[in-house]
Parts: C-alpha cells; sequence; structure tokens
C-alpha cells in the first residue's frame, strides 16, 4: 500500500471534508523553503506551513540543539521542577517584549496560549472581588479552537455546532477613522463589565488576512487602559518578525497586559505556547490563600525539547541576516502589490510585512466557501507551490529565508494564474 492509501484507511485530516477531499501529498522531506513529496516533486512552502516556519525546513541548527536536547532531558513534570531551557528562553524572550511583559506560562500550543490568557483575566478580577466576566473581542477574529478559544473567536461556520455552548462575548468592528469614536463610548458603557479585551493585533489571518491600522489599534489600547479594561495581545500569529517587526504591538504605543505565542516560537519545529503578563496580573494570584493559585498546566508544559526548538528558533531570530531578509521580503512584497494591483480580477490587495494577501473577483461574495479556492490550491500545487486560500483570498507568508528567484517565480506564477483562470 501506498503512504497516501494507508492514511487514507487510518486518518482524520484536521480542517478537511475527508468526503470530497483531494488525497493529501505524501511529503518525505524538507530543506530550506521547500518540501519533496515521494516522487521527488519540489513545492515551496509559501505559507510557512499554515504560518509555523520562520527559517525553513530541517533547519540544521534548530535539529543539532533538539538532538542535544533529546539526549539530555527529553521531559520534567514542570510543577515543582525546573530546567535550564525553559528559564533560559523565559529569560531570552521577556528581553524582546515589551517592559510591561514580566513573566511567562508554558503551555502546548496556540490555543492553549489563549485559554491560559483569558483564564489569567477572569482570574485576575475574581481574585481581586471584582466581578468582571465579560470579554470584548472582534467580530471576524480566530484566536483557536478550544472552547475558550473559540468563544472569544467570530461566530462563523467554524464554530456553527457549538455557537449555544460558547460564552457570551462582546463583538466590536476592527476600528477606523468613521467607527472609533462609537467604539470608545461602547466599551466605556460597559467597563463595569469587562474583564478584558482581546485582539490579533494588525491582522486578522484566519478570518481572511484582514488588516487594520496600527494607529486605531493603539487608539483603543489606550481607550482600555483608561477604563480598565485588560488586553490580551494575541500573537500567535504575528508573532517573531510576521509584521516586518518583531512583534506587531511593536507598531503601536500601549503595551498589552498579556501576550500569547505560539506559531513561530519555535521555528515551526515543535508544538510549544507561550503567555506572558504583566507583574500587576501575575501579583493578584500571590496569597496564602490556596484558591487564589492559578489552576492550569498541560502535562508537555515547558517541555525540554520543545524549550531547546524555541532557543534554536531564537538564536537564528536575534541573527542580522533575519532582520534583513524580512525587510527584503517587505520590499519586494510592495514591489510585487504596486505591480498587479490595479489588475481587473484583484479585488482587492494588502500587505503587512511579510505577509501579502489578495482578494479574487469572483462575482459572487467572499467566502470561505467559495469554489475558486479549490481551483487556485491545486493551480498552484500543480506548479509547485503551497499557497492555501482562504476562499477566494490567496496570501504568502513565505519563511525568511525564501530566496528572490523564489518570490519571483511565486510571482509569476500568481500573475500567470491571473490571465488562466
Ligand atoms: C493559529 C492561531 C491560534 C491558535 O493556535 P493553534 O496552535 O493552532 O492552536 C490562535 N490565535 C491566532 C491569531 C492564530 O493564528
Amino acid at each position: 500500500m501506498s503512504l497516501v492509501e494507508r492514511d487514507l484507511k487510518a486518518i482524520w485530516h484536521p480542517y478537511t471534508q475527508m468526503q470530497t477531499a483531494l488525497p493529501p501529498v505524501p511529503i518525505v522531506r524538507g530543506e530550506g523553503t521547500c518540501l519533496f513529496d515521494e516522487n521527488g516533486k519540489k513545492y515551496i512552502d509559501a505559507v510557512s506551513s499554515w504560518w509555523v516556519n520562520i527559517h525553513g525546513h530541517a533547519h540544521p541548527h534548530i535539529a543539532k540543539k533538539v538532538a542535544e536536547q533529546l539526549t539530555k532531558l527529553e521531559h520534567v513534570i514542570f510543577a515543582g521542577f525546573t530546567h535550564e531551557g525553559a528559564v533560559e528562553l523565559a529569560e531570552r524572550l521577556l528581553k524582546l517584549l515589551p517592559a510591561s511583559q514580566e513573566k511567562v506560562f508554558y503551555s502546548d500550543n496556540g490555543s492553549t496560549a489563549i485559554e491560559v490568557a483569558i483564564k489569567m483575566c477572569l482570574q485576575y478580577w475574581h481574585n481581586k472581588g471584582k466581578g468582571k466576566t465579560k470579554i470584548l473581542a472582534f467580530n471576524n477574529a480566530y484566536h483557536g479552537d478550544t472552547f475558550g478559544a473559540m468563544a472569544v473567536s467570530g461566530r462563523s461556520a467554524f464554530t456553527a455546532a457549538f455557537d449555544s455552548l460558547l460564552f457570551e462575548v462582546e463583538f466590536i468592528d476592527l476600528p477606523n477613522n468613521g467607527n472609533i469614536e462609537s467604539i470608545k463610548s461602547q466599551i466605556s458603557d460597559l467597563k463595569s463589565e469587562l474583564a478584558c479585551f482581546i485582539f490579533e493585533p494588525l491582522v486578522q489571518g484566519a478570518g481572511g488576512m484582514i488588516m487594520y491600522e496600527a494607529k486605531y489599534l493603539n487608539e483603543l489600547m489606550a481607550h482600555c487602559r483608561k477604563e480598565g479594561v485588560l488586553m490580551i495581545d494575541d500573537e500567535v500569529f504575528t508573532g517573531f518578525g510576521r509584521t516586518g517587526k518583531s512583534f506587531a504591538c511593536d507598531h503601536v504605543m500601549v503595551q498589552p497586559d498579556i501576550m500569547c505565542f505560539s506559531k513561530g516560537l519555535t521555528g515551526g519545529t515543535m508544538a510549544l505556547g507561550v503567555t506572558t503578563c504583566s507583574k500587576e496580573i501575575y501579583d493578584a494570584f500571590l496569597s496564602d490563600d490556596k484558591l487564589k493559585t492559578l489552576f492550569h498546566g498541560h502535562s508537555f508544559t515547558a517541555n525540554p525539547v520543545a524549550c531547546a526548538a524555541a532557543l534554536a528558533s531564537m538564536d537564528l531570530f536575534t541573527e542580522p541576516s533575519t532582520k534583513e531578509n524580512i525587510e527584503r521580503i517587505v520590499k519586494s512584497h510592495s514591489e510585487f502589490l504596486l505591480k498587479i494591483q490595479h489588475h481587473p480580477k484583484i479585488k482587492t490587495i494588502r500587505q503587512t510585512g511579510t505577509i501579502l494577501a489578495m482578494e479574487w473577483e469572483t462575482g459572487n461574495n467572499t467566502s470561505y466557501f467559495n469554489s475558486l479556492r479549490d481551483t487556485l490550491y491545486q493551480y498552484f500545487l500543480d506548479a509547485g507551490i503551497i499557497l492555501r486560500p482562504l476562499g477566494n483570498t490567496i496570501y504568502i507568508l513565505p519563511p525568511y529565508c525564501i530566496t528572490d528567484e523564489e518570490l519571483s517565480y511565486i510571482y509569476n506564477k500568481i500573475e500567470q494564474a491571473l490571465q488562466e483562470i
């Protein structure tokens, strides 16, 4: 039996309608920006394997550090014990973050990092004896697939089967010049109930690479601070260079109370989640009363191998060449945007840092289920490019090591697709 046949017998894939999906592509190895299937066909990973890979596949430095760690310490319980990797990663991460961030809480992925952040905020008010339990979030947000993370995400086809069980959230639109004042007064009206505001900074990823301006986010954050609403900055997607700066919050002045990380954290090597918080939050859990403890943890919290991968990824991230690569991609995307923005088949095109997204004209409404999506997906796959459209929106967010030649190849294929499809 082929790998694909065995897969189809045994596996249920994520975000996949198994009855109608095309068979999965069997990947056998990765190198740099590329993945290779079992027939030797090469694919440029233009979406960084669901946005996680920032330094290229099977990176030798990360591989070496992970291998070394595996022969030293593979795992240890993290309640009552600690280890070098977890401490060093926390120290080095905090140095890169806004000064407000002082403590690191580990978990396993982006969704759990969000769950922890939500619990920190709700219990912060609980511990202080204040009944603030409402959460403010953006329409169309995506914060993960576990129940708390789903609840603070926009209601959509993804959540429909569970909507009646999701806790109630106050949703607002993305801020712009026209609505910022009314959003601010809405927040002021609700301030006695609002525990926190959770947001994807600058870019709503899974919602369709929807972008909004830093100055309005800044204004909203300043208002939340003024009204005593805690802020959870979900940098699971935007963290580690995606938006052109190290973190999306580096584009704004106001510092969040809590930040969440996962996708780029280990360079796309291992599952790891981090929630960081301010001293103010942390201190609200310090007490002689055991009931004020944050009762949360996972079996694999702060796994040493994942921490080693994250540290190795951070070595690479802080090299000057990575910053240069990010700047090179940002410039290259901007030039391509200018070149094709007026193409009649392009409805909208937008860029934030290394993320370039374009919505194709379909005549119909934009929807995740648009059939154009499948056509585009297959077209680029045939051309050896992994682009996984969100509805009729295609986006490029490559590993930072992508070469100019690879970028040109992707842009050329997009132009070709615009002609042919
Ligand atoms: C992907 C994502 C999550 C969830 O992360 P998982 O590791 O997939 O659970 C949360 N927030 C944002 C902004 C994301 O893009």
